[in-house]
């Protein structure tokens, strides 16, 4: 079943025949979110990449491909499509991005064939270094966002049985691990610490009078920073695209009242609206004072500040600009 999830271009036609056949200049469009790819050493010291990349996106002129390191996959860079070597398949195979079939002559570099879903390393990282994100995301997110987006692509291609297969798919207990490791007062990976002078904990009547985001609001946000976190660089869904694909398949996406009972991976990928400065502290429910980001990123922060936890703020760099359209194509 994978490989019918690769093979369907988000764009084009489904039919292998029809996909062989594309031009050149069509053929991008069967890279898919969330494939691994190499990429040579050139490209690996021009952009500082290691040499496998996860396709996170693509340039709004559809020209080049926005990749992410797959060991760190905060670290970005867009490539040309001539730079990117071979499809990395998930039992660590080389394929051909087309006919789905080992490329006869097999590279030879080793290093490319390590085990692609390696266990996330516990939080190393000190306080004094300041973090993109409190945990770096694990492959099993960018997988379950390439079978949405395959999902979609086969509902709007009218095989509904797909679509409910592929959204099943996506419903990983290991996103449910990496949500959860993120949540609550004793995660390992929030790391709190003490400030000389901390903003303080305001009185309900001292807070700005509206916490959640207007629809305007939530719009400006995501025109500004598409539908990817804005701490780990996850794709997201926003709530009403999840309902609206929920009334459509309900047993698939389920999404019960207790987090066991959610889609671990629309769960994980459900949009948020979040205060740099925290609502409680004193924040504004501004465009300028909110990210989009995950579910995770949003709640395993609480109410602390960015400087609290010994983040980066999201702001100082700019947002992953890519194709993933938070499944909005569905309908
Ligand atoms: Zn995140």
């Amino acid at each position: 079943m994978r490989k019918l999830c690769w093979r369907i271009s988000s764009s084009a036609a489904s039919d292998p025949a029809e996909q062989q056949s594309m031009s050149e200049s069509r053929r991008k469009l069967s890279y898919l979110v969330g494939t691994d790819y190499t990429i040579g050493t050139p490209t690996q010291e021009r952009t500082g990449l290691g040499k496998i990349v996860t396709i996170i996106g693509f340039t709004e002129d559809n020209r080049r491909v926005i990749v992410a390191d797959k060991s760190d996959p905060t670290r970005t860079a867009e490539v040309k499509f001539s730079n990117i070597g071979y499809l990395v398949a998930t039992d660590g195979t080389f394929v051909d991005m087309i006919t789905g079939k080992p490329p006869e002559a097999q590279p030879t570099r080793k290093a490319v064939l390590h085990v692609l879903h390696h266990s996330v390393p516990a939080p190393s990282e000190p306080l004094a270094t300041a973090r993109r994100c409190m945990r770096k995301p694990i492959p099993e997110i960018f997988e379950a966002a390439r079978l949405l987006d395959a999902a979609v692509t086969a509902h709007l291609l009218g095989r509904f049985d797909l679509a409910d297969e592929l959204i099943r798919a996506a419903d990983m207990s290991a996103i449910r691990d990496w949500s959860e490791s993120l949540w609550g007062p004793r995660s390992p990976y929030v790391q709190y610490r003490d400030l000389p002078h901390p903003l303080p904990h305001l009185p309900t009547e001292q807070r700005a009078s509206l916490r959640n985001p207007t629809p305007d609001q939530k719009s400006a946000l995501h025109s500004r920073d598409g539908h990817h976190c804005r701490f780990c660089g996850i794709p997201v869904i926003p709530a009403e695209i999840r309902k609206r694909i929920r009334e459509r398949y309900p047993h698939a996406l389920r999404w019960g009242r207790t987090n066991p009972e959610q889609h671990f991976a629309f769960q994980a990928m459900c949009a948020q609206y979040d205060h740099i400065v925290p609502w409680s502290r004193g924040g504004k429910t501004e465009v300028d004072n909110m990210v989009v980001t995950c579910w995770p990123c949003n709640c395993g922060r609480m109410e602390y500040s960015l400087e609290e936890v010994g983040l980066l703020d999201p702001r100082t760099r700019a947002p992953i600009r890519s194709t993933w359209d938070g499944l909005r194509r569905f309908h």
